[in-house]
This record gives C-alpha cells, sequence and structure tokens, in this order.
C-alpha cells in the first residue's frame, strides 16, 4: 500500500480541501501517514495570500528533495497550483504533478496518471463548478467538529489580494444540499459545523431549494436560520465580509441558541482613505455600525477581526486611526499582518511605501494593544461558566482535554477520554495569554 503525507497551509478552506483530499486517498487504498520520511507520495496544499506563505512552498520542495533513499513523488495542490499551473515545473525543479483548487476532487486520477505516465501532469480544473463540495467524513482535523464550505470563490477584488484570481468567482452551494451535509454529519457524531467560505455572508445560491420557509434579509441569514433547525449542537461561520454583515444575521444568532456567539469580521485598516485604497468597499463609519449592533446582543458575541499594517500610503495617522478603530472595537482576538505584495495585485503597481522596519514598528504597537484587549476580555471569563465541546487531550498538559467554547476560545480543563466528544459545563478559574483553564462544574 502506497504511503502519503499531506501537508497544509493556509486557510481553512485549505485545511477543508485537504481533509476532502485524505478523504479521497483513503479510499483509493491510499495509506495516509504523519512521518514524511517513510512516504512514497508528499503533497502540499499551498497558499499564496502572503508572500511568506508561498515561500513556505520552495523551502518545502527543496527539503523533500535532499531527502536521503527513495525519493517520494512530489504533488503541489492549492492556490499557488492554480496560479501558477505548469509554469510551477519550470520554476521549482523536483514537482511531479500540479493540482487547482478546482481540481482537488480528482487527486487520485493525478497520482495514478504520474505513476503510470511519470512527473509533469497538471490539472487547474475548467471553472469555478469544478469544486469539489463533497463532505470530508472519514478524515477529518476533529471526530466532532467539521468544515461545510458553503461558499467558494471571491468576487470582491480587494486591491492587495490574490484569492480572486487564485480559487476564481464566487459560487455557492444549494442550502438543500448543506442541509444534508449537516445532517450526515450530525448522524455521524460531529457536534459543530464550521460553514465557512471567502465570504460566507455573500452566499448566494442559484436555487431557493432548501432557504423555501426561512425568514431573514439576506440568502445566508436565511440558510444560517436553515442550518439551526436541523438540530446540530454549535454552527460557526467565517470569513464575514462587512459589507454583507447585516443586523439579520445578529438577529438569526439571538433566535437560535446553537448558532455560537463568535462574529469574525475582517476589517483591515481603520483609515477611511486606507480602506479606499485597498477597495474594501466599507468605511469605518459603515463598519462601526455593524459592530455596535453586535456588541448590543444580549449573546455576548466575542469579535475578532484582521488587520494589515503599512499598506502603500498608510501614514501615521491613518495608522493612529487604526489604533483607535482597535480600541473602540474591543476585539477579543485580532489577527495582524504586515503587508506584503503580491505579484499580479492592482496594489502591487502601488508604491510600497513603508519601510519594513516601521511595518514592523506599527505592527508591535498594535499587537501591544491587542494583547492588553485581549487579556482584558479573557479575564473577563473568570468565575463564569462556559460551554466546552472537549476536542482532544491538551498537547501541553495530558491530564487535561482541550477545546473551543462557544465564542471559540480555546479552554482547557482536567477530564477523561470518556468526555471527548461531548459538549460540557466549565468553570473558568485561570486566563493565560491565549486561552482559558477551568474546571468542569
Ligand atoms: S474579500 Fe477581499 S480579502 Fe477577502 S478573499 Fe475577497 S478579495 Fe480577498
Amino acid at each position: 500500500m502506497k504511503k502519503v503525507y499531506l501537508e497544509t497551509f493556509g486557510c481553512q478552506m485549505n485545511v477543508s480541501d485537504s481533509e476532502r483530499v485524505a478523504t479521497s486517498l483513503a479510499a483509493e487504498g491510499l495509506e495516509l501517514v504523519e512521518d514524511e520520511l517513510s512516504a512514497d507520495l508528499v503533497l502540499i496544499n499551498t497558499c499564496s495570500v502572503r508572500e511568506k506563505a508561498e515561500q513556505k512552498l520552495y523551502t518545502r520542495v527543496g527539503e523533500v528533495k535532499l531527502r536521503e533513499g527513495t525519493k517520494p513523488v512530489i504533488g503541489v495542490m492549492g492556490c499557488v497550483a492554480q496560479l501558477e499551473g505548469e509554469t510551477l515545473f519550470k520554476k521549482i525543479n523536483g514537482i511531479d504533478f500540479v493540482l487547482g483548487t478546482r481540481a482537488v476532487g480528482r487527486v487520485n486520477e493525478a497520482i495514478r496518471k504520474v505513476l503510470s505516465d511519470g512527473p509533469g501532469y497538471a490539472d487547474l480544473g475548467e471553472r469555478e463548478a469544478d469544486y469539489d463540495w463533497s463532505v470530508a467524513d472519514a478524515q477529518r482535523h476533529s471526530r466532532s467538529v467539521a468544515f461545510v464550505p458553503i461558499i467558494e470563490g471571491c468576487n470582491k477584488f480587494c486591491t492587495y489580494c490574490i484569492v480572486p484570481f487564485s480559487r476564481g468567482r464566487e459560487t455557492s452551494l444549494p442550502a438543500s444540499e448543506i442541509i444534508r451535509q449537516v445532517l450526515e454529519l450530525k448522524r455521524n457524531g460531529v457536534k459543530e459545523v464550521h460553514l465557512i467560505g471567502q465570504n460566507v455572508n455573500s452566499y448566494r445560491p442559484s436555487t431557493e431549494s432548501g432557504l423555501e420557509g426561512f425568514k431573514g434579509s439576506s440568502p445566508f441569514s436565511r440558510l444560517l436560520r436553515a442550518v439551526a433547525a436541523t438540530g446540530i449542537e454549535r454552527i460557526k461561520f467565517n470569513t464575514s465580509f462587512p459589507r454583507d454583515f447585516n443586523a439579520d444575521i445578529v438577529e438569526a444568532i439571538e433566535e437560535n441558541e446553537n448558532l455560537c456567539n463568535w462574529v469574525h469580521l475582517p476589517v483591515q485598516s481603520g483609515s477611511n482613505k486606507v480602506l479606499k485604497d485597498m477597495r474594501r468597499l466599507h468605511t469605518v463609519e459603515s463598519y462601526k455600525k455593524k459592530i455596535d449592533r453586535i456588541k448590543a446582543s444580549p449573546r455576548n458575541i466575542a469579535l475578532t477581526t484582521d488587520i494589515i499594517v503599512g499598506f502603500p500610503g498608510e501614514t501615521i495617522e491613518d495608522f493612529e486611526q487604526t489604533m483607535g478603530l482597535f480600541e473602540y472595537s474591543e476585539y477579543a482576538t485580532a489577527y495582524i499582518f504586515k503587508y506584503s505584495p503580491r505579484p499580479d495585485t492592482p496594489a502591487y503597481a502601488m508604491r510600497d511605501d513603508v519601510s519594513p522596519e516601521e511595518k514592523t514598528r506599527r505592527f508591535l504597537e498594535l499587537e501591544r494593544v491587542q494583547k492588553h484587549l485581549q487579556a482584558k476580555h479573557l479575564e473577563g471569563y473568570i468565575g463564569r461558566t462556559v460551554s466546552v465541546l472537549a476536542e482532544k487531550r491538551s498537547a501541553k498538559s495530558p491530564s487535561d482535554l482541550s477545546g473551543h467554547s462557544t465564542c471559540h476560545r480555546v479552554v482547557n480543563f482536567p477530564g477523561s477520554d470518556g468526555m471527548l466528544g461531548s459538549i460540557v459545563d466549565v468553570r473558568i478559574t485561570q486566563a493565560k495569554a491565549n486561552s482559558l483553564y477551568g474546571e468542569v462544574v
């Protein structure tokens, strides 16, 4: 039996693609291994969103090629594969096949082809409709949590982002199929589903099928109510785009206990000038109105965000406005990135005029504020009881279990294997830098 080592970089869409790839590989009789050195095939699922992420592919292929003994077949999947296609064979010596994001459903065909005909095979898929929407049930990152892609691709074209080019235009899966998948996952013991996509609230299926009878001001808020009606214990969704995030989504959360109290709403900058240059299609004022509604909710919704510092033309004043928005929003967590130009995006033509040192300075300054806000947020949980899905043994302390709260906080607590996969009430006793600790009540 051939052994496959599968490595994944990037966002949860890539993790989800890899889970479906792993499910297909297992169905083909291939064995997935944790140890790269024993593998006959090494598959790398790539990310191109930042320069650093793309650089990892070059490093990894080099490392695999240096391995002693029999050389494995190397396959490159994901966004870099979709963007670069066959040019990757010229750019990186030693790659055997290239499989785009739209062709991951045909991974077994690619492997068969390379094993019979030799290296040099590329499949990028024909169009967005080629995307593999199947449920990854056999090979998931967790037995009790499942990712369910509901929309693939992006139509927004933010000026710094390569995703609309790598993943193509938006395509939404009909609600009836999403509901069928959620019900199947629920029957198989899944407790928490994450409805995922680059912009989940841009969800626009071509048919009403599955949404009939569900109220809501947008197809996405109707979908949330439809998925809530399946009775699955927890539903999270990610990522939301500010312009398409409406108050009705908060209302759906308020009406359905199984819609979790966590919203990830990337703002990217607190300056209207920078937002315009980023082509984000929202303003600071319109964003604030949305977060005011989220914060007013009795569901105590945790708000998280993404920020880019050092975008071309970002002045000290622009950056200070980002700092101001940060304090206003009191994010539970923020993912801060230094801008890095991506070839073939409109921002690539802009002058990258914030020096690397200044980008680092702004990053560290914002990170300091973020750490302070996060610590305050986490300390607020001490003495409270939260509902936690026990997902795995803690890597740091083997006597502890680890899982996420409804507001998507990592919570560790002493527990037995018998608790794994169940939802337990944990009273929080301690807050650490990035996680909470407590005891089952
Ligand atoms: S919304 Fe903007 S940042 Fe997000 S995937 Fe689309 S283009 Fe990229």
